[in-house]
């Protein structure tokens, strides 16, 4: 392919591909470090998964709109981008599972629905006496009942029963993230909560010890005026330390110099007739995600280095702004998480917004709300009858029929002051059972590769603090593996 070629290089210089926090992160810890360094991200805007839109006059969270506080990494992040008096923690109102049997509040649970005891009286009314019963079970069992299990799924069925899985723990996790826990990895989407079942003897005691491990008080917290802050100071942060931002630039191929090793992008133009533009650079780290990356970077391994990867589910989300006292009561706490064994509603969670995040309900006044319904189960994303192939406007008619059963109160389209879909293909990775060894092998047989690294949401496991995390320690070590070789 002929290119042109769009820039020079030194020798201390950076190339991240991908535009999202790992992105933007990666190269604001290399910036600071002293490289030379160049972002370029396929799409018009920055932030990837942690983005805004535009909604009755507001700007509200397109993606991402909170952060858990098991771990300050976040929070010190934002402490030093200057946005720590901005974080604030939702309205205490509890959240509300949608059963078969209909809505009823969440009981306060260990990790990802999982009990981390039984005293909870809110259990009785999201469990039948013999599904208590059988998820009692789990303290009187021996510990290598589940020891092997592979996925999250499978874990929680061999200690505490179906009705927990279906009723508890396959809403919250198909909440966080899209997939039934049958087909996540355990040590994935749970690390090291198999570790201590095996150790304390019960999945409950467990999942309560880590969720003891955690921080008092809110497991997550937000940003005054949106998660979306977050991408923008550090955009900020990397324009003012000079690093070159390119937007709209999307990387079909690497290639790799035999001579001088130099790494080249080549982008996709969508110009007709335009001749492909290349940038090259000794170093390289990829935050795409993972489906791309392995593409791109997969010619440059041995075939069997080269991991499958598919794509995420497609999800939609259908954010509504509606004229609608009756939910200044906010009936659902601060949403619901839905259990797809429910056949009269097709979203698989619904967040108000306006009486989870206070500063959303003071910028729209009384009487006025937004709720955010999300839909595409991945067991159903490509099927025909998926509700994420429905154009926008069935959609958001669906979601305005969905929210009047979710919160016990109709919803007339006259009600619908402003509505919005936003759709993200592939952006929230789905861990399936084996996924950890083959990221371990993934990213060894990039050491082989010099000059080059990969993070990212499918690497590290989905959610801010997971990326900012894997982000930190895989950069740190990335940067002073270049500064002593050169
Ligand atoms: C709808 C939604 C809601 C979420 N809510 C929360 C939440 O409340 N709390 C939480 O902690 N986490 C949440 N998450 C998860 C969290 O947002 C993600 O785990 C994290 O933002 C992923 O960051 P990333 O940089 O790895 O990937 P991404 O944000 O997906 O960024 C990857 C970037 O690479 C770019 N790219 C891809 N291919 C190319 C190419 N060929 N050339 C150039 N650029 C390319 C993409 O355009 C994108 O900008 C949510 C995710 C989604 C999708």
């Amino acid at each position: 392919m002929a290119v042109s070629p769009a820039s020079s290089s030194t020798e201390q210089s950076v190339l991240v591909v991908g535009g999202g926090i790992a992105g933007l992160l990666s190269a604001r810890m290399l910036a600071r470090k002293g490289f030379k360094v160049t972002v370029v991200e396929g799409r018009a805007h920055l932030g990837g998964a942690v983005g805004s839109h535009q909604l009755a006059g507001m700007v509200l969270d397109a993606g991402a709109e909170s952060f858990a506080t098991r771990s300050t990494v976040v929070s010190d992040l934002l402490q030093e981008l200057g946005l720590k008096d901005k974080i604030v923690l939702p309205n205490s109102l509890g959240s509300w599972l949608y059963l078969p049997t209909g809505a009823k509040p969440s009981p306060s649970t260990g990790l990802m629905g999982i009990p981390g005891s039984f005293d909870d009286p809110a259990l009785k009314a999201t469990l039948s006496a013999s599904g208590i019963a059988r998820a009692r079970m789990d303290k009187f069992l021996p510990a290598s009942v589940g020891a092997k299990a592979k996925t999250l799924g499978e874990l929680v069925r061999a200690r505490m029963g179906q009705q927990v899985l279906d009723n508890l723990v396959a809403p919250v996790v198909s909440g966080v993230h899209s997939v039934h826990p049958d087909k996540l990895d355990v040590d994935v989407v749970t690390p090291g909560l198999k570790d201590a079942m095996l150790r304390l003897g019960s999945l409950a005691a467990a999942a309560g010890s880590i969720r003891k491990a955690a921080p008092a008080g809110s497991a997550v917290a937000g940003i005054e005026g949106g998660m979306n802050q977050l991408s923008e100071a550090l955009v900020q942060d990397l324009q003012r330390m000079h690093v070159r931002i390119m937007t709209g630039f999307n990387v079909i191929a690497v290639d790799r110099d035999p001579v001088t090793g130099e790494w080249t992008l080549i982008q996709r133009r969508s110009d007709v007739g335009a001749r492909p533009i290349a940038i090259s650079a000794p170093n390289l780290v990829m935050a795409t995600d993972g489906p791309t990356a392995v593409r791109i970077l997969g010619s440059h391994l041995p075939a069997h280095a080269v991991p499958s990867i598919k794509a995420g589910p497609e999800i939609a989300l259908v954010s509504l702004v509606v004229d609608k006292p009756e939910l200044d009561r906010a009936p659902r706490g601060t949403g619901l998480l839905i259990s797809d064994q429910v056949t009269n509603v097709r979203a698989k969670a619904l967040t108000h917004a306006s009486a989870k995040w206070q500063w959303v309900a003071d910028k729209l006044g009384e009487g006025r709300h937004v709720v955010r319904l999300s839909y595409g189960r991945s067991s159903d994303a490509n099927s025909p009858l998926s509700e994420v192939a429905l154009h926008d406007d069935q959609l958001i008619t669906l979601a305005l029929h969905d929210a009047s059963k979710l919160l016990g109160t109709n919803i007339s389209p006259k009600q619908l002051v402003d509505a919005d879909v936003v759709r993200w293909q592939g952006a929230m990775p789905a861990p399936k059972a084996g996924h950890k060894e083959k990221i371990v092998a993934f990213r060894q047989s990039l050491d082989q590769l010099e000059g080059v690294c990969a993070v990212g949401a499918w690497l590290s496991g989905t959610g801010l603090v997971a990326v900012t995390k894997d982000t930190h320690a895989v950069i740190e070590a990335y940067a002073d593996e270049l500064l002593n070789h050169h």
